[in-house]
């Protein structure tokens, strides 16, 4: 699972000017600070490294906007050459042209010395804008970024945009789909979460990273944001109640036994969290036809759901032991 063979780790670079959010995304996503107290957060003045260990070695390089690109002091060049992805944050509630005109100047460098990067743009702080002005806003962005792209002849690159803030789960899913475009074994993955849904009546399943709450993997029906809320929140509840949290940090496989729990929905549906390697977590939405809990059929298809899902850990380990063959 390792997206350069010569590199362990598959690095994301974020960018962005003074402000627009940098250090504010890495504090909420990586280390759960409260999106309130980002507001007293000290602006990014030098580069910061987030590492975390997911399905893949994953860096976070935050670099602050005032930085002078062609300072010698640092090395650019090998830095660009060796990351994964360019993820590029415009404040959205503020005046976005001076941003464009930084991002194209750092595509059109970047693109020399790595022309496979995926740029990811967010159009940061959207909470502050109206849902038509959201959409205006995208709109504007893209365009100019293609008049530029369509200027210095790099029309055949990708760039991808998404709209985002910290104070809702949009920046876990931006940073889900950035992630996911690094994990080689993407398709393989989908195809086996595919089959449990299918097996087990899952109506949605996620490979989640446990500590950032980045799903690194869901199987190929839509993602509907509250059945994704409420994965994500259930990692919490179960943190809280099993010490979940402490595990998967400190261990590389699972000691013992893995964690398991279950929670039954009001509307009948039961949410189902599930140990993996690494610090990935298994959490799904299954509907289970019988709503009691203690009957014996409800028992039977939760040990089949189980069985099945200690089947898909056991690939995951095989993928994730030839993968670092
Ligand atoms: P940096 O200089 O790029 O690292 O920017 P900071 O992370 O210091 O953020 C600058 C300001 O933007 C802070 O006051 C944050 O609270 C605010 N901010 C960051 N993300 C969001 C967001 O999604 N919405 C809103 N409304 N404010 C945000």
């Amino acid at each position: 699972l390792i997206p350069d063979p010569t590199n362990e780790n598959a690095t994301i670079l974020l960018m962005g000017l003074r402000r627009s959010g940098k250090s504010s995304i890495c504090k909420v996503v990586f280390h759960k600070l409260q999106p309130l107290d980002t507001l007293y957060l000290e602006s990014t003045s030098k580069p910061t490294t987030e590492n975390f260990r997911s399905l893949i070695n994953l860096s976070v390089i935050e670099l602050p906007g005032q930085l002078n690109f062609f300072e010698p002091t640092y090395d650019h060049e090998k830095l660009f050459k060796s990351i994964g992805a360019l993820v590029y944050i415009i404040d959205s509630q503020d005046e976005y042209l001076n941003a464009l005109t930084n991002l194209s100047m750092i595509i059109s460098y970047i693109y020399k010395v790595n022309p496979k990067i995926n740029v990811e743009v967010l159009i940061h702080k959207i909470d502050g804008l109206s849902e038509d002005f959201r959409l205006d806003t995208q709109r504007d962005i893209m365009q100019r970024v293609g008049d530029e792209l369509l200027d210095l002849g790099l029309e055949g690159l990708q760039v991808s945009f998404y709209l985002t803030s910290i104070f809702d789960h949009s920046i876990y899913e931006a940073f889900s789909r950035i992630i996911q475009k690094l994990i080689y074994e993407l398709p393989a993955l989908e195809n086996l979460l595919d089959l449990l849904v299918q097996y087990n009546k899952f109506e949605k399943l996620f490979l989640f990273d446990v500590n950032s709450k980045i799903y690194v993997a869901t199987d190929s029906s839509p993602v509907d944001i509250q059945t994704y809320e409420a994965c994500a929140e259930f990692i919490d509840v179960t943190i809280d109640l099993d010490g979940l949290y402490g595990d998967v940090k400190d261990s590389d496989e699972s000691k013992g036994n893995p964690t398991k729990c279950i929670s039954r929905l009001q509307n009948g549906s039961v949410l189902y969290l599930h140990q993996m390697i690494r610090g990935l977590a298994l959490v799904g939405l299954v509907r289970l036809d019988n709503t009691d809990q203690f009957s014996m059929e409800f028992k039977n298809a939760l040990s089949l759901i189980d069985f099945n899902v200690n089947v898909f850990k056991k690939s995951l380990e095989d993928m994730w032991k030839n993968s670092r063959l």
